[in-house]
Formats: C-alpha cells, sequence, structure tokens
C-alpha cells in the first residue's frame, strides 16, 4: 500500500479545517483535533473521545500522524536531555531540553545541518542538507512532551527556540508555520514571548517575519565589525552588521515586542577585547537590545579557544556599565554535546556549491526562498 500524502501532525489549522471540508466533515473538528494533539499531546488518535470511530478510522487512512523515530537519548548530569531523531537516508537531528527553576525550554532544530558557515559552529561544520517540514519541527515538541511527561497535567515545555541545527530564516515557510501552531490558542498555546527564532542575520527574512510571525527575535552578531563579522558568520558580506541592526529596531516597531536578544559567542582573542566590548555597546546603547553572552563550546576539529571566565566578566561589565543588560549565558548539558552550537546531528551535505566567492550571494547558499 502507498504512503498516505498527508501528515496530520504540523498541518496549518486551515488546512486541518479544508481536510475534514474536503469529506464532508465541519471545519471544528480542526480544533477538536488540534487540541487533542498539541493542547493535551495525545497522539495516540484511537483515544480521541469526541471524535467517532469512523472517523478515527477514515483519518488514519487519510492523514495519520507520522512521527519520527527516536534513535538516541542522552542525560546530562544538570538535567538537560538530547534526543537525536532520524531524519531519513541515515541522517539524524537533534533536539534539547534544558529544564530551569520556573521554566523549561526546547530547542529545536530547523534543518538537516546548515549552509551559513559559521566558522565558530559545529553544525555550520557539516554543511547542509534540506530544510525540514513543519512536521518535522512539531514532531520535536510532542515527541519531546511525551517523553518528558507532563507534570500536573501541564507540558513541562514552556519555551520553545529556534537554536538548534540550522537557521530558521532560510526554512522560513515551514518555521513559521511550526510558530502559529505553537502559539495558536488550540494548538500549543505558547505566548509569542516564549517562542524565540535566532537568525545568523537574513535581513529580509527578518523583515517578513515581523509581518508573518511576530515571535520574539535573537540575532546573533558574535562581532562589533564588519571586517571580523565577515569572517565569523560570512551572511554579513550580503547583509553587514548596519542593514541587520536596523532591521532590528524595525522589528521591534513592527511587532511591538520588547527588545531583541544579541547573541555573542566568547571567542578568545578573537572577538573578546575591552575596545570591541565598547564598540559593542556603542551599537547597542539606548537601543531595545540585551545581550547574551555565550561562553563558545568547543567541537572536534575547531580552531577556537573559549575566552576565559575573566575576560567574559571584564567583557560584560563594560556592556553592563554602558547600561546594557548583559548575561552570560550558563553552559548546560556539554557532557552530553548538547550546548549551543555543538549539535552535529548527521548529515550528508550536498551543498555542491564550491565555498570561496566572497562576492555576490552565491556562497553555500542552496535554501530555497
Ligand atoms: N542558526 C541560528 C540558530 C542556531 S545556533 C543562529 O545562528 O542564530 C544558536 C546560537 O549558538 C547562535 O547564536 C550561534 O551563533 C551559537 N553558536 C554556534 N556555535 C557555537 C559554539 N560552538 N559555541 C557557542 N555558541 C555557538
Ligand atoms: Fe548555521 Fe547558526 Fe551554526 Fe551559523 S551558527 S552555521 S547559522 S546553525
Amino acid at each position: 500500500m502507498s504512503e498516505p500524502a498527508v501528515n496530520l501532525l504540523g498541518l496549518p489549522r486551515h488546512e486541518l479545517e479544508q481536510l475534514f471540508t474536503g469529506i464532508g466533515e465541519k471545519p471544528f473538528r480542526a480544533r477538536q483535533v488540534m487540541k487533542w494533539i498539541y493542547g493535551h499531546g495525545m497522539l495516540d488518535a484511537q483515544r480521541w473521545t469526541d471524535i467517532s470511530a469512523a472517523l478515527r478510522q477514515e483519518l488514519a487512512t487519510l492523514a495519520p500522524i507520522r512521527l519520527p523515530l527516536i534513535t538516541d537519548a542522552q542525560a546530562s548530569a544538570d538535567g538537560t536531555v538530547k534526543w537525536r531523531l532520524d531524519a531519513g537516508i541515515g541522517q539524524a537531528i537533534e533536539t534539547v531540553f534544558i529544564p530551569e527553576p520556573g521554566r523549561g525550554t526546547l530547542c529545536v532544530s530547523s534543518q538537516v545541518g546548515c549552509a551559513m558557515n559559521c566558522a565558530f559552529c559545529a553544525t555550520g561544520h557539516q554543511g547542509f542538507n534540506r530544510n525540514l517540514g513543519t512536521a518535522e519541527i512539531m514532531a520535536q515538541v510532542v515527541l519531546a512532551r511525551r517523553e518528558l511527561g507532563d507534570i500536573d497535567g501541564r507540558s513541562p515545555i514552556t519555551n520553545v527556540v529556534f537554536m538548534g541545527m540550522g537557521e530558521p530564516l532560510a526554512n522560513f515557510r515551514s518555521v513559521v508555520q511550526a510558530c502559529d501552531l505553537l502559539v495558536d490558542d488550540l494548538g500549543y498555546g505558547l505566548s509569542r514571548r516564549r517562542v524565540t527564532v535566532s537568525t545568523s542575520g537574513l535581513v529580509p527574512q527578518i523583515r517578513r517575519l515581523a509581518q508573518e510571525a511576530r515571535v520574539a527575535l535573537a540575532v546573533s552578531l558574535h562581532a562589533s565589525d564588519d571586517a571580523l563579522r565577515d569572517e565569523l558568520v560570512p551572511i554579513n558580506r550580503q547583509h553587514p552588521i548596519a542593514e541587520l541592526l536596523d532591521a532590528c529596531w524595525d522589528y521591534v516597531q513592527a511587532t511591538n515586542t520588547h527588545e531583541i536578544t544579541f547573541e555573542y559567542v566568547m571567542l578568545a582573542g578573537i572577538n573578546d577585547s575591552p575596545a570591541q566590548a565598547r564598540d559593542l555597546a556603542a551599537l547597542l546603547r539606548r537601543r531595545p537590545a540585551k545581550l547574551n553572552l555565550i561562553p563558545f563550546n568547543p567541537f572536534p576539529e575547531t580552531r577556537f579557544r573559549r575566552s576565559s571566565p575573566e575576560v567574559i566578566d571584564a567583557f560584560r561589565n563594560i556592556l553592563s556599565a554602558a547600561g546594557i543588560v548583559t548575561v552570560t549565558r550558563r553552559t548546560r548539558g556539554d557532557d552530553i554535546a548538547a550546548a549551543c552550537g555543538q549539535l552535529a546531528g548527521q548529515v550528508h551535505n550536498r551543498v555542491l556549491v564550491p565555498l570561496g566567492s566572497r562576492e555576490g550571494g552565491t556562497e553555500r547558499a542552496a535554501w530555497p526562498a
């Protein structure tokens, strides 16, 4: 028998409604199904008590829930959990749960690998294979919830961040659809503030996101001048810092969000000097910005080293003194390679565009618009 074309998981609300009207059912069936899947985390359709057995049967044929296999799970000494999910043809993506007092953050992947080629990132080193579909993004949320179990009838996942493998804004459509399901009252029901998209700086997509999703935005800055950022975050050659920051401030205006979170990886001797801290302060001062300093997480074959705690403190003090809310992110899950930038999954790089061209927009740019 051939595979049904439609996966019930990840279907946008209006497509689910169309599916029901297409088989002569009322559109409100979509709400019932969304409540079961995302509201209650009930993935076993046999237990959807307000849906008739006949309709459940029809759904099972037409659009069953299809989930990727969990191929590995590891728990860190600090409570962080990392799952590896099958992404087909011998490939894998990774998802990480980070428990903290009063909240639980799920860090999801948006692509198999990443084409952005940031110099200090394990995912970038592996290259890019493909975008994940909305179902594969939502599967990370529903599977993590199933594996963790609800506490007092509530999901332990209170925040979702697109900070796993991949550049989420290079997979725009699926990421926006997943955000919609995460914030929909009939979906997972998170507030927009609790869903964060982190980008290396795709300016046109930041502007589109302001129109289409209005979730919290994190921007990976990592340098305060274009020459260095060109090297660390190659997309900077197409969208330099001034253009990126303009898009950020416009995002705050357009979406009525409080602020942008800027991420800055601390690389010893590269971007961690007091002068660089002062330049960074000049860029962010009196702006709706907060800053997360991320101690570099090493991985095999990297040439970078983490800045020392003293250097990170001195850097932070300069920014704090300039009035910028600056926190040093605690490294979580590094004993299981689950910390920022360590996720590698398993990726067969199929980006054939050669490295090297510094001009133009083609360097390793293999993502669909
Ligand atoms: N691709 C997106 C989101 C995923 S990476 C982005 O780049 O924003 C999440 C964060 O981890 C980003 O700020 C990224 O720059 C940072 N990061 C990548 N590699 C890292 C490493 N080895 N150590 C510490 N942080 C890293
Ligand atoms: Fe991709 Fe983000 Fe890694 Fe850069 S830091 S290579 S954008 S995952």
